[in-house]
């Protein structure tokens, strides 16, 4: 038995196929999925509409639950055109795979397509598309469960001694104080770092991308580190980390 499917859907992964099929990574309100467009067989539809970052809307089925499901209609509902920009590309990337990671093996709830989409449309709109980026991978990272932990408070306390945090602690997922951040692959983010992070991960949005991190090369290393021992080695994180070491 077959099931037609319609849903709303943002393109995070996109891999042709040597038989000119097109495969695709969407993330819809109710989780992640993938889907074949056949080569010439979608119905007054092209592929480039299934191009990266595009928000569409996609009919789908499939034969049975674990089915790739295949793509018969896709109407595109927005482009980000600033994604093209060479200095947005880059963090686009970060935050779809990011995104993708994230989902492998948890349901992040359907807050996670909002987000990814406000953040995609900061990156493709906003004067600064790495203070963005910053933010809103903090941000997919506690949507995903898995921000560091601190004491609350105005500022992050280290979730040792309450003294204020100036210290990632990757290893066991903490902000912690500087005599309590021992640990060799400690990154070092300051007061600001970590009241930025702390932003980025539970407060506003709007402050942690108008306020970022003012040294810049630690916040990138301080994600790039937690990522690596949280998430998984992500290529787009491994490229922005050499660009701004
Ligand atoms: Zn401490």
């Amino acid at each position: 038995m077959q099931r037609y499917t319609v849903s709303d859907a943002l393109v995070l992964r996109r891999t042709p196929l040597p038989s000119g099929d097109v495969v695709v990574t969407l993330l819809s309100e109710h989780g992640k999925w993938r889907a074949v467009a056949r080569k010439g067989r979608l119905p007054g539809g092209n592929l480039a509409r299934l191009s990266l970052f595009h928000d569409v809307t996609v009919q789908a089925y499939r034969r049975r639950d674990d089915d790739l499901a295949v793509l018969t209609q896709v109407r595109l509902n927005g482009a980000l055109a600033g994604l093209a920009r060479p200095e947005a590309y880059p963090y686009a990337h970060l935050i779809a795979e990011l995104a993708d990671a994230l989902t492998v093996d948890a349901h992040v709830g359907d807050r996670l397509l909002a987000v990814v989409t406000s953040g995609l449309k900061g990156i493709a709109g906003y004067s600064d598309p790495g203070a963005v980026a910053l933010a809103y991978a903090w941000r997919l990272i506690a949507l995903a469960g898995l921000a560091p932990r601190a004491r609350s408070g105005s500022n992050p306390a280290c979730e040792r001694c309450g003294a204020r945090a100036t210290v990632l602690a990757p290893d066991d997922g903490t902000l912690r104080c500087r005599e309590h951040g021992t640990g060799p692959r400690d990154v070092q983010v300051g007061e600001d770092g970590a009241r930025a992070l702390a932003t980025a991960l539970g407060g506003s949005l709007r402050e942690a991308v108008t306020s970022p991190p003012l040294d810049r090369a630690r916040a990138w290393r301080a994600l790039s580190t937690y990522v690596r021992e949280h998430v998984g080695e992500l290529k787009a994180l491994r490229a922005l980390s050499e660009v701004s070491a």
